[in-house]
C-alpha cells in the first residue's frame, strides 16, 4: 500500500478506535467488527462486505506496532504543515509523484473574493487532474527567474543581487497563519489529514476536508497580516553568486529561496537562468576565450608582436614570419578560468586587412613590390585546382 493511500485512509476511524488506543483496544475492537461485519453474518450485504474489507484493511496495519508506528508518521508528517512535508515533495517521494492541485476546488467561489484564489494559483501546479484531487503538495512553489551578466562577468564570477517579488514566510506569524500568541490546531474531522474518505455504495473516494480546506489544522484567530495564510507577498533582495566560467543559457538552482510554503512547509527552490551578453572583443569555445585580430598583409609575412586585450589588461602576441591568413595562435592560460583550477587558453585568429584608401605613395611602393614579388618567383595561383 503506497503512502497516500494510508494518508487517505483513517483506519483508526474504520476500526471506531481513537488514534492514541492501545494494542489491546485496537484487537477488541476488530474483533467485534469482524464478528458483525463478516460476510457469512451478512449474506449479500455489499455495504457489510465493504466495511469488512475496510476493517481487515485497517486492522493489518494498525494491529502491527511497526507498521502502525510509520503509517502514524506518515500521517503526521503529511498533515503538520510545521516543515514535516519536505520528504513529499513532488517528484521526491513514492506517492506523489503527480500532483496536480487545483486550490480552487478547495477555496470555492469565497477564495476569490478574498484574493486568496490569485495568491494561491501561483503556489501549485494548475490543472491536468482530470478533476479528481488527491494529493496537496504544501511545499512552496519553485520560481523561475532570469538575469543577464556582462560577458567578461560571465567569464570571471560575479556576485549579483536579484530583488524578486513572491510569497515568502509571514514575518508576523512566521508562516503559521495563526495569530501571534495562538497557533492552529489539528483538524478534529479529518484528524489532520485534510481529506476525507466517503463510501458511496461500492466505491470508497476522498475529498478535501471541507472544515479545513485541506489544510489539515484549524486556524480559531488568523494573523491579520496574512489572513491567515502565512503567506506575505514580499520584495527581497537575493544574493546570487555566479561562478566563474558560466555560459549563456545556464541555469542556477538556489535550494529553498522559492516560494514559502503553506503555513510553514518548507519552501521551493529558485532557479535563475542566466544570460550573458555578447563582448565587443571576446567570443568563447568551452574554456577558451577566441578574438580576431586584424593584421596587415606584411605583419603575416614578416613577423611581428602585437598587443592584444586580455580579460585582466593585454599581452604581446608574437606573429611568427609567413603565419598564413585565418591562422589561430594561441596564448595558454589566458582563456576562462576553470573550476577545478587553472584557465583555457586565449585563441587568436588573424585576419588581414585589407587598406581602402593608401596614398599615391604606398600605392607606387605596392606596384614596386608586386612587381618584385612576381620575380622572386611568387604566384598566389601556383597549385591551385582553378588555375
Ligand atoms: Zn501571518
Ligand atoms: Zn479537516
Amino acid at each position: 500500500m503506497s503512502q497516500r493511500e494510508w494518508i487517505e485512509k483513517d483506519f483508526y476511524k474504520d476500526l471506531g478506535v481513537s488514534p492514541d488506543a492501545s494494542q489491546d483496544d485496537i484487537k477488541k475492537a476488530y474483533r467485534k467488527l469482524a464478528r458483525d461485519l463478516h460476510p457469512d453474518a451478512n449474506p449479500g450485504d455489499a455495504a457489510a462486505e465493504e466495511r469488512f474489507k475496510a476493517v481487515s484493511e485497517a486492522n493489518a496495519v494498525l494491529s502491527d506496532p511497526a507498521k502502525r508506528k510509520e503509517y502514524d508518521e506518515t500521517r503526521r508528517l503529511f498533515a503538520s504543515g510545521g516543515g514535516g512535508f519536505g520528504g513529499f515533495h513532488p517528484g521526491a517521494g513514492g506517492g506523489f509523484t503527480s500532483t496536480n492541485f487545483d486550490i480552487g476546488d478547495l477555496f470555492g467561489g469565497g477564495a476569490a473574493d478574498s484574493g486568496l484564489g490569485d495568491l494561491f494559483g501561483g503556489l501549485f501546479n494548475r490543472g491536468g487532474a482530470g478533476g479528481t484531487t488527491r494529493t496537496r503538495p504544501r511545499r512552496g512553489g519553485d520560481v523561475e527567474t532570469e538575469t543577464t551578466l556582462d560577458f567578461r562577468d560571465a567569464v570571471q564570477g560575479v556576485t549579483v543581487p536579484l530583488r524578486m517579488t513572491s510569497p515568502a514566510p509571514c514575518t508576523t506569524c512566521h508562516g503559521s497563519g495563526a495569530e501571534p500568541g495562538t497557533s492552529p490546531r489539528v483538524c478534529p474531522y479529518c484528524n489532520g489529514s485534510g481529506i476525507v474518505s466517503r463510501n458511496q455504495g461500492a466505491f470508497g473516494f476522498s475529498e478535501p476536508c471541507d472544515d479545513c480546506r485541506g489544510t489539515g489544522s484549524i486556524i480559531d484567530s488568523p494573523c491579520k497580516d496574512c489572513r491567515g495564510t502565512g503567506i506575505q507577498n514580499r520584495t527581497r533582495t537575493i544574493t546570487v553568486r555566479v561562478p566563474p566560467g558560466i555560459k549563456d543559457g545556464s541555469r542556477i538552482r538556489l535550494a529553498g529561496q522559492g516560494e514559502a510554503g503553506l503555513r510553514g512547509a518548507p519552501s521551493g527552490d529558485l532557479f535563475v537562468t542566466v544570460h550573458v551578453r555578447p563582448d565587443k572583443v571576446f567570443g568563447r569555445d568551452g574554456d577558451d576565450l577566441t578574438l580576431v585580430l586584424p593584421v596587415s598583409y606584411g605583419e603575416l609575412v614578416l613577423g611581428a608582436t602585437v598587443s592584444v586585450p586580455t580579460l585582466d589588461g593585454r599581452v604581446g602576441l608574437k606573429i611568427p614570419p609567413g603565419t598564413a591568413d585565418g591562422r589561430v595562435l594561441r596564448v595558454r592560460g589566458r582563456g576562462v578560468p576553470k573550476r577545478s583550477g587553472g584557465a583555457g587558453d586565449l585563441l587568436v585568429t588573424v585576419k588581414v586587412a585589407i587598406p581602402q584608401h593608401l596614398d599615391d605613395q604606398a600605392i607606387d611602393a605596392l606596384r614596386v613590390y608586386l612587381h618584385a614579388e612576381k620575380n622572386s618567383g611568387f604566384d598566389p595561383r601556383e597549385g591551385w585546382a582553378g588555375a
